[in-house]
């Protein structure tokens, strides 16, 4: 058994939608209250109260603000659940304190609980939701299995998703005694040990004239705006306007928001593919650490694109491999790009602009890419 997310496209009605912002906000609500008083008591030289004890508090604080009842309860003990994390993380891992969550810059998210039925599949187009009742939805593929949580929230540019995770029984894929190192660069983003390259897409790039006609729009009616609303208080206007009472400031700045999400989108898609096949290919699939890539930090655009798709890579591996009983290793080799694969021979230190090299050894002549995925598999 494993737990599988499955992501759905809902649309919801006016009422459902306002039954959505405020379950977003009153978990904000929740757990900036939370937060407080976790802060005082430590103030007060009191105890961290755990999960189970923060769960116990918010009965009281629902018979001091009743309008929390009106939240789906188990979004509630989500909550509770998800400060108890980050406190976790702060006296384990020594992350940062929790911060208080401004309406702002939260995200808008809020997720449910499967409890007595209350998250149910009613059809191949419509769920039924806590609070909010059944709701129309669209799928890439129709959760199965048996749902364990329903995380719904709001994208940058207004649109509304369920995140249904449940527990699926994963057929493992046939084996195909197939082994692969893989080399993860910047040309190319993936190079296998048998030689297939997988090429970096910028899709960023495709899209940048049209995110920067609205980025220079954005730019100028937020100018415009601000000035406006300066005379509003100088002239003392009872209700001076604000940012988002400006359409077409507003209409821009979705229109930007909606060029991140469709480069964010594809990027996916295209990672999706790789690693899937790349899963399908290979039983155990060999991976280098990237900090001994020493390319972690980084001020290089380009760089720090291949960056993120290597992690994002990494990961749909990892969790793929995991459902289909494949195995993904993560190796530390040592010098992958200037030793022969072949022989062993440490050719010294090669620089980026070396595409190819033939060992003054054995005479191998080598892809620096395909060799370094050699080193890899070697490992
Ligand atoms: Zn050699």
């Amino acid at each position: 058994m494993t737990l599988k997310t499955f992501k759905l496209r809902i649309y919801p009605n006016v009422t459902q939608r306002i039954q959505f912002e405020r379950n977003f906000g009153m978990c904000r609500f929740v757990w900036n209250e939370l937060l407080n008083m976790q802060t005082k008591r430590h103030e007060n030289g009191g105890k961290y109260l755990n999960e189970f004890k923060m769960n116990y508090l918010l009965k009281p604080l629902k018979q001091e603000y009743p309008w929390l009842k009106e939240a789906d309860a188990t979004s509630l003990l989500g909550v509770s659940h998800n400060l108890h994390l980050a406190f976790q993380k702060l006296f384990k891992e020594h992350a940062g304190y929790p911060k208080f969550k401004a309406k702002r810059f939260a995200r808008p998210a809020y997720r449910s609980n499967a409890v007595n039925g209350n998250i149910v599949l009613v059809d191949d187009a419509h769920i039924r939701l806590p609070k909010v009742g059944v709701i129309t939805f669209r799928a890439g593929q129709l959760p199965d299995g048996k749902i364990k949580t329903a995380t719904v929230v709001r994208s940058r540019t207004g649109k509304y998703y369920v995140l249904v995770v449940a527990e699926v029984e994963v057929a493992a894929w046939h084996k195909t005694k197939a082994l692969a190192g893989i080399d993860m660069g910047i040309a190319d983003l993936a190079i296998t040990s048998d030689g297939k390259k997988y090429a970096t897409k910028r899709f960023d790039k495709a899209l940048a004239r049209k995110r920067h006609y609205w980025e220079k729009r954005l730019a100028r009616r937020r100018r415009q705006a601000e000035k406006e609303i300066a005379w509003d208080k100088q002239l003392k206007v009872s209700a001076p306007r604000q940012l988002s009472d400006f359409k077409n400031y507003m209409k821009a700045k979705t229109m930007v928001a909606k060029y991140g999400e469709k480069v964010a989108n594809q990027r996916r898609d295209y990672l999706q593919k790789i690693s899937t096949e790349l899963v399908s290919k290979y039983d155990v699939i060999k991976l280098e650490d990237l900090k001994t890539k020493g390319l972690l930090r980084n001020h290089n655009l380009a760089r720090a694109i291949a960056n993120q798709s290597w992690r994002e890579l990494r990961l749909m591996l990892e969790y793929k491999a995991a459902w289909y009983g494949k195995q993904v290793v993560v190796v530390s080799p040592y010098k992958t790009s200037q030793r022969c694969s072949a022989c062993g021979y440490d050719d010294g230190k090669h620089e980026l602009e070396v595409r190819e090299w033939t060992c003054p050894q054995c005479h191998s002549h080598h892809d620096r890419d395909i060799n370094a995925a050699k080193n890899i598999l070697a490992a």
